[in-house]
């Protein structure tokens, strides 16, 4: 079968995505980047908030309008949660839910077999095919914590790790494919190993010694599962420098009602080591504004912690605190109610005009915040993996340092899947300018 697949929403499902591809392709299927010229074609779903499930819905729709005669399987959080609403859409063929998404080569066989047809083929896949000099590899799967605003951990369920040996046999397929970088991906990944009698650490430092891949990245690391004793791992510089802690919100009193584990002063703290420990560290987070309450959100007035939905007080103590940390990157989410989580059921919603006013101002710290974090770069020499050059123009590169600043270049020379010492020059839009020498 000629197979194409698509995911919506965050690097899990990406890396999901990649596991498929690889998986189609061990067993005889071609993998082709248009859907219309797919027998069958394969989304992974995200529900993680009301966007997500409208994006997973449009991209459903799409692919069935642009090709009406492949089989069409919806698989992902979207589908888990909301197998109603996606059997709704009309001429899905099969939906699968998360823990039957290994099986799905094997589901596609069969539903194939059945119904779909069958053009002729496209030969060679390998790892880069997917259009990316970086894989995500996933670790693990689930998380046995329960944020109030969190719906994933309901859709993934508890938390399973992968064996070791299967992940480092992955890892070694993907540097022998061609792959610069690998990014350590799951729901919880601090949670590693706790099933298996190992830890994230073990793993990590057992990738760096025992495969030759040239750079490893953590994705999303929860901020009270980076212990003190994982530090020494990025004595090896091969481990990106970049530390994705979701902080959610910068006001103590909303992020008990998050159910977080932390306080912003022990997350400063654990930030200073981190970069003391860690020279040149890019730390990136998330924050989700206008979080609910049970108490009546009032824009007028409101102490901390006595409930109306996140306060505009709240609000201006979580903005100041994220200031202050001057991350590398923010991303900002208006809080979205998912049924099923603790959250939405708190009487007191922030109204939807707020939470975007609230995420603008979010967004403009998060741009001064990034740049004064790349300017401090300028003029300093770095290593860039460097990926496929723009669409329009084929002297167009982008890459990322392992510090993961966005770096633009001009080359007549091909830069593509190469890792190269570059000088950063300046700002420019989405990062920085870079001359490779
Ligand atoms: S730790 Fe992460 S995945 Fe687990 S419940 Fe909290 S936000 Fe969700």
């Amino acid at each position: 079968m000629r197979v194409y697949l698509q995911s919506v929403g965050c690097k899990l499902n990406q890396s999901e995505i990649e596991t498929l591809a690889r998986g189609f392709v061990r067993a005889g299927h071609w993998l082709v980047q248009a859907c219309e010229e797919a027998d069958l074609c394969v989304v992974n779903t995200c529900t993680v908030t009301q966007v997500a499930d409208k994006k997973s819905r449009q991209l459903i729709r799409r692919l069935r309008r642009v090709n009406p005669t492949a089989c069409l399987i919806v698989t992902g959080c979207y589908a888990e949660m909301s197998p109603q609403e996606v059997r709704a859409i009309g001429e899905v063929d099969l939906i699968v839910g998360n823990e039957d998404k290994e099986r799905l080569v094997e589901l596609a066989e069969s539903l194939g077999r059945e119904s779909c047809g069958s053009k002729a083929p496209i030969p060679g896949f390998h790892a880069l095919a997917l259009g990316h000099t970086r894989a995500f590899v996933k670790i693990q799967d689930g998380c046995n914590n329960r944020c109030a605003y969190c719906i994933v951990s309901l859709a993934r369920g508890r938390e399973r790790s992968r064996p070791r040996q299967n992940i480092l046999a992955e890892v070694r397929a993907l540097v022998a494919a061609g792959c610069k970088e690998v990014v350590l991906s799951g729901v919880h990944i601090g949670g590693y190993g706790r099933d298996l009698g190992t830890e994230l650490g073990q793993l990590v430092e057992d990738i760096l010694t025992e495969t030759m891949v040239p750079r490893l990245r953590l994705s999303s690391i929860e901020p009270w599962d980076l212990e003190r004793s994982l530090f020494r791992l990025w004595e090896n510089p091969r481990l990106c420098r970049h530390l994705h802690l979701p902080l959610q919100s910068g006001c103590d009193a909303t992020l008990q009602r998050m159910g977080r584990r932390y306080t912003t002063s022990q997350y400063a703290r654990l930030v200073a080591v981190a970069r003391r420990l860690i020279p040149d560290l890019a730390v990136t987070t998330d924050i989700i504004v206008g979080f609910p309450s049970t108490g009546p959100f009032d824009s007028a007035q409101g102490e901390l912690g006595t409930g109306p939905g996140e306060t505009p007080d709240e609000f201006a103590v979580s903005l100041s605190f994220v200031e202050k940390m001057e991350f590398a990157r923010i991303h900002v989410f208006k809080y979205s109610a998912r049924p099923g989580t603790a959250a939405a059921e708190m009487p007191h919603q922030v109204p939807y005009a707020e939470k975007k006013r609230r995420s603008e101002a979010m967004l403009e710290l998060a741009q001064e915040s990034s740049q004064r974090f790349c300017r401090r770069f300028s003029g300093r020499r770095m290593e860039v993996l460097w990926e496929t050059p723009h669409r329009d123009d084929k002297q167009a590169w982008s890459g990322l340092t392992d510090n993961y600043i966005r770096v633009m270049t001009r080359s007549e020379l091909s830069l593509a899947n190469t890792i190269a010492s570059t000088k950063l020059e300046g700002l420019v839009k989405g990062g920085m300018y870079g001359e490779v020498s």
